[in-house]
């Protein structure tokens, strides 16, 4: 979708951008905060304390910076929800003392604790950006420097009436992406993450480029109200040509499991085998919720368009539209984590929350 509206940061200087804001810098974990050890060439943690030996510009930024590292630290790979808990406590407790947030996180499963971070809060009005590298910090390619360093200014960046980019963004290589809309799609690409059911919010280069339209802004006024409490009881179920009795009976028979994401074909297609159907009408009849969503990364399901997803849709399972994995799995874990009656969670996860599905 082309850009309405652009608003190009030109006169950095004399904008209200440029006015000394506080931004909490928080490292979660992950390669951005690693440096090389001289010695036995290991990756270890940087000192943030130190961090301006190996960025020296951040000695140019006029903000005000404060810098923590979570504990524990753990590789993206270890995230559970117990981490994301801390990271949105974290971000709660302190919400009325800095102008904006940023996570330093592994990019792993950045899309997925972004995704959380977004159901974790409701009218959240102060930006939080995650970013992470491909590359170290202490590496003299590091892709980590300019990501940290952009986004630094766009958690600062000031619109008329308060931040430019309120809620949980992700910021990677030039790019700004609402949270819940990202994937990790490249493991070794500098440009690790995409988007494809939703424009880009901003964008890099000489000049920092914000796109309003694409942007939520929340109600001035509206508190901001935590959910604290994520219930991991969530599985994912990827469908497959071959697919067996003996690989989903277990699965769906699994009485500690309250939700499952169906990763169908295209736009949300499965097998119409009998067995794979009885299984899915059992599950959702003894209280279990199923999300359809997508292995493809762009589209929408439409439960009902082909007989192979009709069937789905007789048996209750939920279309997801074009929601993420990551955004679908996290939105469940949220959801089930409130305690609300089964009609009022499927109500929710059929309508947008922050900003996950169109
Ligand atoms: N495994 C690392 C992590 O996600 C990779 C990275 O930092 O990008 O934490």
């Amino acid at each position: 979708m082309p850009p309405k509206f652009l608003e190009i940061d030109k006169k950095r200087k004399q904008m209200k951008s440029n006015t000394q804001q506080s931004l909490l810098i928080i490292y979660t974990g992950g390669t951005i905060g690693m440096i090389e050890d001289t010695g036995d060439k290991s990756l270890k943690p940087i000192d943030f304390n130190h961090i301006s030996k190996e960025i020296p510009e951040l000695k140019k930024i006029s903000h005000k910076l404060k810098w923590i590292s979570l504990d524990p630290i753990v590789d993206s790979s270890d995230i559970k929800p117990e981490n994301w808990e801390l990271m949105a406590e974290t971000v709660y407790k302190n919400h009325y003392k800095f102008d904006g947030f940023i996570f330093l996180h592994g990019t792993d499963t950045m899309a997925y604790s972004a995704s959380a971070l977004s159901f974790h809060f409701e009218n959240l009005a102060k930006p939080v950006i995650f970013t992470g590298s491909q590359l170290p910090i202490g590496l003299v390619r590091t892709d980590g420097r300019e990501n940290l360093l952009s986004a630094i200014e766009i958690a600062a960046a000031q619109n008329n009436n308060g931040p430019m980019v309120p809620g949980v963004s992700i910021y990677f290589e030039n790019k700004l992406f609402q949270g819940n809309r990202t994937t990790k799609y490249s493991a070794e690409n500098f440009n690790a993450f995409v988007s494809p059911n939703y424009p880009i919010l901003g964008e890099s280069g000489v000049y920092l480029k914000f796109f309003k339209e694409n942007i939520h802004y929340p109600k001035l006024g509206d508190k901001l109200r935590l959910h604290k409490k994520f219930n991991p009881h969530v599985g994912i179920l990827k469908v497959f040509p071959g697919i067996t009795k003996e690989f989903v009976e277990p699965i769906l028979k699994n009485k500690h499991l309250r939700a499952i994401v169906l990763e169908t074909f295209g736009a949300g297609n499965a097998t119409t085998e009998k067995w794979f159907i009885t299984l899915i009408i059992s599950y959702i009849k003894s209280g279990g919720v199923v999300l359809n969503v997508s292995q493809c990364l762009a589209g929408t399901v439409e439960q009902g368009k082909y007989e192979t997803s009709l069937e789905l849709k007789k048996a209750g399972v939920f279309g997801g539209s074009d929601i993420t994995t990551e955004a679908a799995v996290t939105k469940l874990m949220c959801l089930l984590g409130q305690n609300i009656s089964k009609k009022k969670l499927l109500i929710r996860l059929n309508n947008s929350i922050s900003g996950e599905i169109n």
